[in-house]
């Protein structure tokens, strides 16, 4: 019988956010796919376990994928995990989930740390419906082009960012969904300079150009907001009135029947309605 594939999240930066399923896990398996096996040691020295690791990162997925299905195949049990955050997401994983899909190996996800998850609950954006837009490519045009495909976009979008990237990514932001559109950038979060800083692309661009970015950055940009329907007004309201009184309804009736639908001052109505030429005939 096939082993079991673990997906095991690891802190994004406080070591006080390993849960005792993901210790767990890791003591449990047989062996652990690592995207660098020296920074999965120091977790596992912290945790005081010794165990196999072979790696499994974004330049060795097909040979080392290989390696971990067919131990798998096997029935030996692998915990595959990264450096930080959640394995699969913008970073090594995907493939290797969908090959033991496809060959009917079990694969148990252990819910953790996840920079996007984290930030989004903490922006202060709306949170119902968002898109994930990972990394930015790094080529310019390539960058503009995925930006331009966003315009209209009226979800919640998030994005990772590298420091040395970021005012560049913001200009471009900024370039494309205007200067007055909100942001909240998450800088370091769970570690000693944790910040979240809502504000507009415009004074983000501002202020990382003075002020030079350091750390990891989640950029949590709100959606284009729905134009909203134009209130009803008086005139609509005279229209309404006039209709009704073409039913039959009295002056009086039909402003309060016309107000009442549409949401109008029942006085202002009347009042306006008396003026009408008609109503004076
Ligand atoms: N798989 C990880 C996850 O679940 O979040 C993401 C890995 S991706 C290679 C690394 C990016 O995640 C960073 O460049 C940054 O954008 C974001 N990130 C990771 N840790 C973070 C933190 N503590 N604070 C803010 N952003 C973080």
């Amino acid at each position: 019988m096939a082993g079991t594939l673990y997906l095991v999240p690891t802190p994004i930066g406080n070591l006080g956010d390993i849960s005792s399923r993901m210790a767990e896990t890791l003591a449990a398996v047989d062996f652990i796919a690592a995207e660098d096996t020296r920074v999965t040691l120091k977790l596992l020295n912290h945790l005081g376990l010794k165990k196999p690791m072979l790696s499994y990162y974004r330049h060795n997925t097909g040979e080392s994928g290989a390696a971990v299905l067919s131990r798998l195949l096997a029935g030996e049990d692998c915990a595959l995990v990264t450096d930080a955050g959640t394995p699969a997401i913008s970073d090594p994983g995907e493939d290797l989930v969908r090959e033991c899909a496809q060959q009917g190996i079990p694969v148990v996800p252990i819910p953790g740390p996840c920079a996007l998850v984290t930030a989004l609950a903490a922006s202060g954006l709306p949170t119902g419906r968002f898109t994930f837009e990972g990394f930015l490519p790094m080529n310019r045009k390539n960058r503009r082009a995925h930006l331009d495909a966003l315009r209209g976009e009226g979800r919640t979008m998030l994005f990772y960012e590298a420091p040395h990237k970021l005012l560049a990514t913001l200009r471009d932001l900024r370039d494309t969904f205007g200067p007055d559109r909100p942001i909240a950038l998450c800088r370091e979060l769970t570690k000693l300079h944790e910040e979240i800083r809502r504000t507009t692309l415009g004074e983000a661009a501002d202020w990382y150009e003075a002020n030079p970015p350091k750390g990891e950055f989640v950029l949590v940009v709100q959606g284009e907001s729905a134009p909203q329907p134009e209130a009803p007004g008086l005139e609509q309201g005279l229209e309404r009135v006039a209709d009704l009184r073409e039913e039959g309804l009295s002056l009086r009736d039909a402003a309060r029947q016309a107000a009442r639908e549409l949401g109008l001052s029942r006085n202002t109505l009347y009042q306006a309605a008396l003026k009408e030429p008609e109503q004076q005939s």
